[in-house]
């Protein structure tokens, strides 16, 4: 089994989610692909919750820009007999969901800060809850997976960080029953262990989700599927001159991301490095590429 993460931009448009289906109809074993929100999507909800607390309720034709945008894609690249129900998925989410959420920000002034906090936690996992719910439905054999339903945080310190038992004995259960089939889950998202509230790994956590799916179910690798042809020797929108690094050790890989290589989210390389699960850097724009591989 192989665990295969898509980032913002390869989850981003008809063109790149047309290419994910091709990667992964292309594997020939079970696989559990995780996904990020798409492109620009999580920041667009952060923007829309700064301004709903300003009472400026014009997020809310952003929101539908955005469901408009969600909507495209579905028609882009759900199989047919799919997309009724997926084009209902996400005006439900939108509807039922972000848009009370988003009124109750901008109507009551006296909301305390914890609240706040907890309500844009709850909206800012809906970019990767909509776009999983179109990725599903791109696949015959798609199998949904919510990613609340099993990773779980507790408070540390000013952040939060993952609850290893509890996640993996959820994890373990959620995915018992892995036969065959494309496995889709959230990156990105979670629960607080105690309260149920709705959390995150912070920003660029998907690879962290992958990471700890990979880790825990014993995975032969993890991909992460971006949109460079692998980890470089600097960031190619700084450096044009930067070359790929066909392989890494962990310690190689993680110093570079402690030093800011944003390819990776920092978290992602212990837990696999652990267990000596080899890491993929891949392009979904150019999956021909040989990428990089990050190893013992
Ligand atoms: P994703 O949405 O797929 O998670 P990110 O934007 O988080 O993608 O990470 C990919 C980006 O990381 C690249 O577009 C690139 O600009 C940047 N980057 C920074 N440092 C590096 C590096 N050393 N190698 C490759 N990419 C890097
Ligand atoms: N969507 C989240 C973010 O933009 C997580 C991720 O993409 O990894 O930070
Ligand atoms: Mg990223």
């Amino acid at each position: 089994m192989k665990v295969m993460k898509f980032g913002g931009t390869s989850v981003g448009s008809i063109e790149s989610l047309l290419n994910l289906r091709d990667i992964v109809n292309a594997e020939q074993q079970p696989v559990v692909v995780v996904v990020s929100a798409m492109g620009g999507f999580t920041n667009q909800l952060l923007a829309m919750c700064e301004q709903a607390q300003q009472r400026d309720i014009s997020c809310l034709d952003t929101l539908e820009a955005a469901r408009q945008r969600h909507h495209e894609a579905i028609d882009g690249v759900v199989i047919e007999s799919m997309r009724d129900q997926v084009h209902a998925t996400i005006d439900r989410f939108i509807d039922e969901s972000l848009k009370p959420y988003y009124l109750a920000l901008a109507t009551n002034p006296h909301m305390p800060v914890d609240e706040i906090e907890r309500v844009c936690d709850a909206i800012v996992a809906h970019g990767e809850i909509l776009s999983s719910a179109i990725v599903t439905g791109m696949f015959e054999e798609g199998v949904p997976h919510l990613s609340l339903n099993f990773m779980r945080t507790v408070p540390d310190g000013a952040g939060r960080v993952l609850d290893w038992q509890e996640t993996e004995r959820l994890v373990k259960d959620d995915f018992a029953s892995m036969d065959g089939g494309v496995h889709v889950a959230q990156g990105f998202i979670s629960r607080d262990k105690a309260t149920g509230a709705v959390t995150n790994l912070g920003r660029g956590g998907s690879d962290y989700t992958a990471a700890i799916l990979a880790t825990l179910l014993d995975a032969e690798a993890l991909e992460i599927w971006t949109d460079v042809d692998g980890f470089m020797t600097a960031d190619p929108r700084t450096h044009p001159d930067a070359t790929v690094i066909p392989q890494m050790t962990y310690e190689q890989a993680q110093a570079m991301c402690d030093a800011g290589a944003k390819v990776i989210y920092p978290p992602t390389i212990a837990p696999v490095a652990m267990k000596r699960i080899p890491v993929w850097v891949k392009n979904t724009f150019n999956p021909q590429a040989p990428g990089t591989v990050i190893v013992n």
